[in-house]
Order: C-alpha cells, then sequence, then structure tokens
C-alpha cells in the first residue's frame, strides 16, 4: 500500500539537534533530497513535487544553515552535509576543521549511516538531489574548461535557457543525452578526473545509483519545479511507459546496478 503524508525523524549529531522531514509517497521510485538547510526555493519544489506529482521527498532541518556546526571540546566544528557520504569525504571535512579524532570520524560516518538507512538510495530507480545557488557565482560554467571545477566534468550541454545558474547535474551518460534535447544546461559528472570529495553524486557514482542534481538560482522557484517535471518525465515516466509491474521494474534496475557495480571494482 503506498502511504502519502509527512513524518519528521529526530536524527542528532553531537549536541545538535537535526529533523529529517519526509513528504510525499513513501517508498517511491524516486528520492528527492534537499540537504542543505540554506537552500528553501529547493525545499519548496521538492515539497510541492513529490505532494502534487510523485516523489519520495526527504529534507534536513536544523539551524537555517548549510552547514552542520557542533562542539568538538571547546571548538566549534563545521561540516557540509553534501560531504559525509565516503569515508573520504568525511576525513577531508574533519580536516579542514583541523580535527584528526577518530571519535569524531566514527560518529559522523555513523550518522551518515543512519541517514542513508532512511534514505535508502539503492533501492531507488533515481536520485534527485535538490540545491540552489546564489546568482553568479557557481554556476554550470564553473565546469567549462580552465574553470573552478573543469576537472568534475566530462560533458557539458548549453540548453536555450539562458540563465546560467539553472542546470541538470547527471553522472551517467544517458541521463546527459537525454536531458541534452531539453531547453535546460547540463553537465556530466567526469568518471576520469572526479575527485572524491564525499558529496551524494560521488557516492551514487560509486554504488551504480542513478543520481541527477537539479540546481536552480535562489528564488527560481517556478524553474526548478519545471526541470523537476521534465526531470521525472524525461528519466522516469518515458523510461518505464511500458506496464511492467515495480517488482519487475525493480528487480530489472537491481540487476543492472549490480552489474555496473561488478564492472567497477
Ligand atoms: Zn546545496
Amino acid at each position: 500500500m503506498t502511504a502519502f503524508g509527512q513524518e519528521k525523524t529526530p536524527l542528532p549529531l553531537f549536541d545538535v539537534d537535526i529533523q529529517l522531514i519526509r513528504f510525499g509517497e513513501v517508498d517511491a521510485d524516486v528520492l528527492l533530497y534537499n540537504m542543505h538547510d540554506n537552500e528553501n526555493t529547493s525545499a519548496l519544489a521538492g515539497r510541492v513535487f513529490a505532494e502534487k506529482y510523485a516523489g519520495d521527498y526527504y529534507e534536513l532541518i536544523h539551524t537555517g544553515k548549510r552547514n552542520l556546526s557542533f562542539l568538538h571540546g571547546k571548538d566549534s566544528v563545521h561540516v557540509d552535509p553534501n560531504r559525509i557520504y565516503t569515508d573520504t569525504g568525511i576525513w577531508l571535512q574533519l580536516e579542514k576543521n583541523e580535527v584528526t579524532d577518530s571519535l569524531a570520524f566514527a560518529a559522523i560516518a555513523q550518522w551518515r549511516d543512519s541517514l542513508l538507512a532512511i534514505l535508502r538510495p539503492e533501492d531507488r530507480l533515481l536520485v534527485i538531489a535538490l540545491h540552489n545557488n546564489t546568482a553568479n557565482k557557481y554556476s554550470y560554467k564553473s565546469y567549462k574548461p580552465g574553470e573552478e571545477y573543469a576537472d568534475e566534468a566530462q560533458d557539458l550541454s548549453r540548453g536555450s535557457v539562458c540563465d546560467k545558474d539553472d542546470f541538470f547535474f547527471v553522472t551517467d551518460i544517458d541521463q546527459f543525452e537525454s536531458l541534452s534535447k531539453s531547453k535546460y544546461n547540463v553537465v556530466l559528472q567526469s568518471t576520469l578526473t572526479l575527485t572524491d570529495d564525499g558529496s551524494l553524486s560521488v557516492y551514487c557514482y560509486q554504488k551504480g545509483i542513478p543520481y541527477i542534481n537539479v540546481e536552480a538560482q535562489h528564488g527560481h522557484l517556478t524553474r526548478q519545479i519545471k526541470m523537476l517535471v521534465y526531470a521525472y518525465r524525461d528519466l522516469i515516466e518515458d523510461q518505464y511507459a511500458d506496464k511492467q509491474d515495480k517488482q519487475t521494474r525493480r528487480a530489472l534496475k537491481k540487476k543492472l546496478r549490480e552489474l555496473i557495480r561488478a564492472s567497477k571494482f
């Protein structure tokens, strides 16, 4: 049975009160996830989409800020919730804070594991991360040759939508080719020169989980919802239009993922 509605799960880390809020359809094929608490356009877009259209939407809520901050001894430690999905990423975050304590690492890793056990990205047909950026800073152009994140991208597709802050970031070449036919900008994550920074896109790539990021400028709510609908139709509805039942689809997808994983390690 499909259940709809809203749930709240407490997920504290050290002294920080963190809630994981959920909207939409339980166990849906598509996971929608907003992990930066200051990216409120994304949060609204995700809630609206999950309630009116499709998907199982989750959102991290704590201080209204991007990073999770907690006390370690007498010092404040700041951790980006999009840099903790791999162990390497957690260590890099701790390094930035000049922390080398393996207990701190273990606590964050355990928190991450509890979070992933609820989100269950590996059971989904698609993981959609929702992010917002600020005008004229980070954009799809940041992935162009010579720019800050050039090494993280394998290919770029420029859409007719002129706003460079609104773009899809994908991990799979088929998704890239499909979404490149849209009017939106698309970035394909690199498989060769990718940095393991602990972000969810890296984690999903390593696990063979289909992942896209729908990224829009703060305040571009309509645009972000339209991009979400487009991506959902293009990557889910059109791909699974035949009448296979849910279980068969999942079994097929699982097999495919096992193959992808086996081909990588
Ligand atoms: Zn973000």
